[in-house]
């Protein structure tokens, strides 16, 4: 076994050695710009950026020309956003817009929704319950409230692993002719998604949540929806995004996409099996421990997926009495501060309780035995801090 036990499948992915392979020749000698079709290079590149968006496309049920190829996530989350008001805009000068988002999105759909919001739109944000979903009832209300553009919900949630009701939510939109974008950063590959039964109109994706290289994405667009381009210069990606392709991102990209439609059904029972391990091994020894959002024996949490509070603990504290199990804590480093994570307030978490949270994500490349090394060490340290802690003290 190989240290540190990486359980930190949320914040990236290492790369399939299979992903790499098929990467490899389009980092040497096939270096053809994928725009060129003078020349025999450029149709290979081109070729294969064509399979790689009919292998992203076939993921999500979408055809290959709805496929816009991105740097990742946070880039197709701006360009989904922005892009479609800036086209309504376009369409119709003057025109008010209303966003509708819910409170445990990532930051790449929160922070550009709040500057939406300083350019003249409206935002609302929907709140979430304790497992981190939104009511359906409630977005219906505010649908029917102020009409709306566009409502941006995420498929599932990169700290707690909810998956939303993505489905209740696209027929609430289509019915209304609003427009529904999902960050399925986290579950395309993972959970079954299609956007055509989810009815979806724009879908981020990211390669590197997904046994793919970083810095390479996409974003579905459906046939007739109108995106304005946020990068300009010379039209590519059918005038959405500009720039020279990446084309052995692309391929990585693609290749990770189709081992993650051949493989999710098992490797998603070997994952929630790893977990239900895991959980077991440590409220068998630990006293106050809970799991945060989507109930464990249900069928709303990402299989991999493992929040976990350490009642009178602090988690980074404990992150780094568990040095050689890589996880992540219910907390984010701001330049000044330690912040409690914006999702795990939203499920009511109190301060106290998000910052004694982990936030475990177990992945393809884990074995039983790195479970439980983790669970060794966690069961070891967790008591040690408690004896130290005078909030401990003040609970028991
Ligand atoms: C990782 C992640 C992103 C950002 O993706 P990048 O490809 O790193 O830009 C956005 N949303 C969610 C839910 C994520 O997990």
């Amino acid at each position: 076994m190989k240290l540190p036990v990486y359980l930190d499948n949320h914040a990236t992915t290492r790369l399939d050695p299979r992903v790499l392979e098929a990467m490899l020749p389009y980092l040497t000698e096939a270096y053809g710009n994928a725009a060129s079709n003078s020349h025999g290079l450029g149709w290979a590149a081109q070729q294969a950026v064509e399979t790689a968006r009919a292998q992203v496309a076939q993921l999500i049920g979408a055809t290959a020309k709805e496929i816009v190829l991105t740097s990742g996530a946070t880039e197709s989350n701006n360009l989904a956003l922005k892009g479609a008001v800036e086209a309504a805009r376009l369409a119709q000068p003057g025109r008010s817009v209303h966003i509708i988002t819910q409170a445990t999105e990532h930051k790449a759909v929160l922070d550009p929704c709040a500057w939406l919001d300083k350019q003249g739109c409206r935002v609302t944000v929907l709140p979430v319950s304790r497992e981190g979903l939104i009511d359906p009832e409630e977005l219906r209300r505010e649908l029917d409230g102020e009409p709306a553009l566009l409502v941006s919900i995420m498929a599932a949630n990169n700290e707690v692993g909810t998956l939303q009701p993505v489905e209740e939510i696209g027929a609430l939109c289509r019915e209304r002719g609003v427009l529904f974008h999902s960050d399925a950063a986290q579950a395309a590959g993972k959970a079954r998604l299609d956007v055509g039964r989810a009815k979806i109109d724009l879908l981020s994706i990211s390669g590197h949540k997904i046994y793919g290289p970083k810095g390479v994405g996409a974003l579905y667009a459906r046939r007739g929806v109108k995106v304005a381009e946020q990068m300009h210069g010379g039209g590519h990606e059918r005038g959405m995004r500009s720039g020279t392709l990446n084309v052995a991102g692309i391929v990585g990209l693609g290749a990770a996409c189709a081992l993650a439609a051949a493989e999710m059904e098992e490797e998603a029972a070997r994952l929630t099996a790893l977990r239900e391990r895991l959980l077991r091994m440590l409220t068998a020894r630990l006293e106050r421990v809970r799991v945060n959002g989507a109930d464990v024996s249900g069928n709303r949490r990402l299989p991999g997926n493992l929040s976990v509070t350490f009642e009178g603990v602090d988690s980074e504290s404990l992150m780094m009495g568990i040095k050689d199990v890589a996880v992540s804590s219910g907390s984010a480093c701001t330049s000044a501060s330690i912040q409690a994570s914006h999702v795990l307030r939203a499920l009511g978490l109190s301060e106290d309780d998000a910052h004694s949270t982990l936030r475990i994500g177990i992945g393809r490349f884990n074995t039983e035995e790195e479970i439980d090394f983790a669970a060794e060490r966690i069961v070891d340290v967790v008591p040690q801090l408690r004896e130290l802690s005078p909030a401990w003290a003040e609970m028991t």
